[in-house]
């Protein structure tokens, strides 16, 4: 898939939900930069992605905290320059409370009720 018709269907994505961003064109290119990775098979961000869904993350939450390492990775880009080491570092760091504390700070994190993770144990 092109690059211009995987931001096309996030913007959709995030039309259908009727979510309003706040700077669209930032916030599409961010999850197509998180997308880029996983369809690159980049394994610490596979495994982040996992990691917040079975901490209780939709995929669409859990995109965002990955894009929140991202953002602080450009960041350091434009400024005194990013270390590649530091970024997987955070990313296998990220977790779903701390991305929580993040984005939505004092506000306890809801708990995901029936969440239907990869960990999920069989019920008898
Ligand atoms: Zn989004």
């Amino acid at each position: 898939m092109e690059d211009a018709e995987k931001l096309l269907l996030i913007e959709e994505y995030h039309d259908r939900l009727g979510t309003q961003i706040p700077i669209r064109d930032v916030h599409v290119s961010l999850h197509g930069i998180a997308e880029n990775q996983l369809a690159m098979g980049i394994p610490q961000v596979g495994s982040a992605l996992d990691r917040l869904m079975a901490q209780g993350l939709d995929r669409h939450q859990a995109l965002h905290a990955i894009s929140t390492v991202i953002m602080e990775y450009l960041y350091g880009k434009l400024s005194d320059g990013a270390d590649e080491n530091a970024y997987i570092r955070q990313i296998e760091g990220l977790t779903a409370d701390k991305w929580w504390a993040l984005s939505e700070p004092g506000k306890p994190r809801p708990r995901v009720i029936g969440h239907r993770g990869r960990r999920r144990k069989k019920r008898r």
